[in-house]
């Protein structure tokens, strides 16, 4: 089953082409990557999937309904930015549990959940902390956990590795991928380090100058015989 379908989509800033028209499907529960080098369209792409900006043409179908006007939050996405964008001012317990309290819940179901999701993601007993006490690595696990507390259809991760040294770089992506066994969430997750998409990925989307290049599994893409 196609979690994301997407048809002839592009983005064009007047005269200036960002995306060329992109066709492909994204299968539930798969750990796709966008890999390519800055400028590629990668941004662009992550950007018109999670409706923060229009597309100038081109459809895009989530569990098969179109949804190319929805709005971002009608898509059910979540997202992970490169800056974390937690909110400085609430603890990290507040952070993980504002998406449910814009949605209204229960507070007995909220705590519950936020919990659960501090636990994911390896933050049990970080509830009262501020951000700023944070490394970069929790703070990012802390935007990762904000996302999982409502249970999105799709999680998007946006360079979210990219400032952070090399150790926290591996072991979060392997939290992640635990995260993504456990919860069977599908994954769209943007980088341009080559050895990362290969150990993250069941696919990768190889972009460049605003096109789709190939679209393939790690293997296929880098095993040479
Ligand atoms: P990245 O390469 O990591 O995507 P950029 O610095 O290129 O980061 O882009 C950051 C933001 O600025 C994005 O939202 C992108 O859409 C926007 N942006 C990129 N290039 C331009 C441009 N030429 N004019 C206006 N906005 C741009
Ligand atoms: P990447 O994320 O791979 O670095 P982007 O999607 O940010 O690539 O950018 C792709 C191309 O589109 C770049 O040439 C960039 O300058 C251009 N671009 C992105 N956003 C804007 C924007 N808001 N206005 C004008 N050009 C943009």
């Amino acid at each position: 089953p196609f979690k994301l379908s997407i048809r002839g989509l592009y983005k064009a800033y007047g005269d200036a082409v960002a995306l060329e028209r992109v066709t492909m499907d994204v299968l539930t529960g798969e750990f796709v990557t966008l890999l390519g080098p800055s400028g590629s369209g990668k941004s662009t792409l992550l950007q018109l999937i999670c409706g923060l900006v229009p597309p100038s043409g081109g459809r895009l179908f989530i569990d098969g309904a179109d949804r190319t006007q929805a709005s971002a939050a009608e898509r059910d996405i979540g997202v992970v930015f490169q800056n974390y964008a937690l909110f400085p001012h609430l603890t990290v317990g507040e952070n993980v549990a504002f998406p449910l309290r814009i949605r209204g819940l229960e507070r007995s179901v909220i705590l519950r959940r936020m919990e659960a999701a501090l636990g994911m993601v390896g933050l049990t007993g970080y509830t009262e902390r501020m951000p700023s006490e944070l490394s970069g690595g929790q703070q990012q696990r802390v935007a990762l956990a904000r996302c999982l507390v409502y249970q999105p259809s799709l999680i998007l991760m946006d360079e979210s590795f990219s400032a952070l040294d090399r150790n926290r770089r591996l072991v979060l992506q392997d939290e992640v991928r635990r995260i993504h066994r456990e919860t069977g969430t599908t994954f769209i997750f943007v980088t341009h380090d080559q050895e990362e998409a290969m150990t993250m990925s069941d696919r990768i989307c190889l972009m460049n100058r605003g096109r789709v290049e190939q679209f393939d599994t790690p293997r296929a893409l880098y095993d040479t015989p």
